[in-house]
C-alpha cells in the first residue's frame, strides 16, 4: 500500500467523512476514537496494509498501532493475512483487512407486498439474501411482525451457520417512525404501532443479547439512501460527501435525502415524503387523506395500470419484469406509462433540486431496473423547473443496489455503525455477555 494513498485516505476521511468519530476527541475517549480511526483506515484501504503502515499514516505511534490492532483482532474485527512475496531488503510485513467472519448486520424490511432479510458482513458484502412475496395489505401488524421475525430467525441460522455472529439488525418500514413506533404508514393502514418493541421481545432477536442500541427501526427510503451512500463511498471516498435525493419506488413512494454524505431526516424525522408531495391539487384522493399525491401518478400500481399489465396472476415482480420486457419491445402503453410517471416524478423531484440544490437524483426501487424509460422525462422535467439547471447540471441515475437497495442498507446500517464506532460492538453484550 503506498503511504501517500493512505495518508490520503486519512486526510479524505478527517475533511468530510460522514463519521462524527473522525472529529478531535478528550483523551478519555482517545482509545474509543483511535480504535475507529484504525479500522475505518483499514476498511478504506483496497488492499490489507501494515501496522507500520497504519502507524505512519495516522501519526500513531507503533506501539500504540499495535495494542490497538491486538484489541480489533481479538474482537474479529480484523484479521492477518499472509504477506505478498516482495523483492528488495527486509521481511514483508503482515497485513491487515476486516474480517469476513465476524460481527455482521441483519437487515429487514417490511413492504407492502413483500418482507425481506438480507446479511452483510464487516467488509460490506452481502452473504445472505431473501425476498418473501405476499401482500401484507389488509393483515394485523402481529401477524406481519411474527413473519418477519420467522425470516429474521432463518437468516441469524444462515449467519451462524457461516461463522457470522449478527451484532444488531434495522428493520425498514415504509412509514413515518419515530422512536421505534410506526406513526403512520398509510398502505399498510398501520397507526401507532410499536415495532420496536415487538421485534426485540419476539425470538430469534431476543436470544442474541441485542439492546436497544442495535435493533432501530427506521423508514424504508432512509435506509436505501444510507446504503446507496455507503455503496458510492466503497467505491470512491470522496462521494461520502455526496448530495442527492434517492426516489424509492414500490406500492409507496419515498425518498431519503442525502446532504454533505448525511441523511436530512427533517427537525422531527419525518422528512422525505416524496410521495405525497402535490402533482395536482384536484388529483385523486391518496390514501394519506390528501388529494394529488405523486403516489398517485407514479408508484407500482398506477404504472402497471397505465401500461396494461394485468397483475391477477402474476407477483408483482413479475409484472415488473413484464412491463420493462413490454417497454423493451416498444409497446406503446407501456411507453406511455413510464413516460407519465417519469414526467410526474421530474416534477416532484424538480421541486426538491430547487429547495436544496441536490446535484444527483437516483431513481430507486422498482424505478432502478425501469431506470431506461424514467431517467429521460425525470431529467426534462427537472431541465425545465429547476433555475439552476444550465449551470449547474443534474444526474439523474438508477441505484447502484437496484430494487434491494432497503433491506442491504439496513443490514449495512449496522455494519457501518461498528465501523464508525467498534467499541459498541467490543464491549457490548453480544461480545462480553
Ligand atoms: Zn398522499
Amino acid at each position: 500500500m503506498n503511504l501517500l494513498t493512505l495518508c490520503g485516505i486519512v486526510k479524505t476521511m478527517a475533511e468530510g467523512q460522514a463519521s462524527p468519530a473522525d472529529e478531535p476527541v478528550r483523551q478519555r475517549s482517545l482509545r474509543t476514537h483511535n480504535l475507529g480511526l484504525v479500522l475505518r483506515l483499514v476498511a478504506a484501504s483496497p488492499q490489507p496494509v501494515s501496522r507500520a503502515d497504519v502507524a505512519a499514516a495516522t501519526g500513531l505511534t507503533k506501539a500504540t498501532v499495535s495494542t490497538l490492532v491486538d484489541e480489533l483482532l481479538a474482537g474479529s474485527l480484523l484479521v492477518e493475512v499472509e504477506p505478498a512475496p516482495r523483492a528488495g531488503a527486509g521481511r514483508p510485513a503482515v497485513g491487515l483487512r476486516l474480517a469476513a467472519q465476524g460481527p455482521a448486520g441483519l437487515g429487514l424490511e417490511i413492504n407492502v407486498d413483500y418482507l425481506a432479510a438480507c446479511v452483510v458482513d464487516l467488509t460490506g458484502a452481502i452473504r445472505l439474501h431473501e425476498i418473501r412475496r405476499a401482500d401484507q395489505r389488509g393483515r394485523p401488524p402481529d401477524a406481519v411482525l411474527d413473519d418477519i421475525a420467522g425470516l429474521a430467525a432463518d437468516a441469524v441460522e444462515a449467519a451462524t451457520a457461516e461463522g457470522l455472529l449478527v451484532a444488531g439488525t434495522a428493520l425498514a418500514v415504509p412509514g413515518l417512525v419515530a422512536n421505534g413506533v410506526v406513526r403512520l404508514a398509510p398502505n399498510l393502514d398501520w397507526r401507532d404501532v410499536d415495532v420496536l418493541t415487538a421485534l426485540l421481545s419476539r425470538s430469534p432477536l431476543a436470544a442474541l443479547a441485542l439492546t436497544v442500541d442495535t435493533v432501530t427501526v427506521d423508514n424504508e427510503a432512509n435506509l436505501a439512501a444510507l446504503g446507496e451512500l455507503h455503496a458510492w463511498a466503497e467505491a470512491d471516498p470522496a462521494a461520502a460527501r455526496a448530495s442527492f435525493l434517492y426516489i424509492s419506488g414500490e406500492i409507496g413512494v419515498g425518498a431519503g435525502i442525502v446532504l454533505g454524505g448525511r441523511l436530512f431526516r427533517g427537525a422531527r424525522g419525518f422528512g422525505g415524503e416524496l410521495g405525497h408531495v402535490t402533482i395536482r391539487p384536484d388529483g385523486p384522493h391518496c390514501r394519506c387523506g390528501a388529494r394529488g399525491c405523486l403516489e398517485a401518478y407514479a408508484n407500482q400500481e398506477a404504472l402497471l395500470r397505465d401500461a396494461d399489465v394485468a397483475t391477477d396472476d402474476l407477483a408483482s415482480d413479475a409484472a415488473l419484469t413484464r412491463l420493462a420486457a413490454l417497454a423493451g419491445a416498444g409497446a406503446h402503453p407501456a411507453r406511455m406509462a413510464l413516460e407519465a410517471a417519469g414526467s410526474a416524478l421530474g416534477v416532484a423531484a424538480a421541486d426538491v433540486v430547487n429547495l436544496l440544490d441536490v446535484d444527483t437524483v437516483v431513481l430507486g426501487g422498482i424505478y432502478a431496473p425501469l431506470a431506461p424509460w424514467l431517467a429521460e422525462p425525470v431529467l426534462r422535467e427537472i431541465s425545465d423547473r429547476v433555475m439552476t439547471a444550465a449551470w449547474a447540471p443534474v444526474t439523474v441515475r438508477p441505484s447502484v443496489l437496484g430494487p434491494s437497495a432497503t433491506v442491504v442498507g439496513a443490514a449495512g446500517s449496522v455494519v457501518r455503525a461498528i465501523r464508525d464506532a467498534p467499541t459498541t460492538w467490543l464491549e457490548g453484550p453480544a461480545r462480553v455477555g
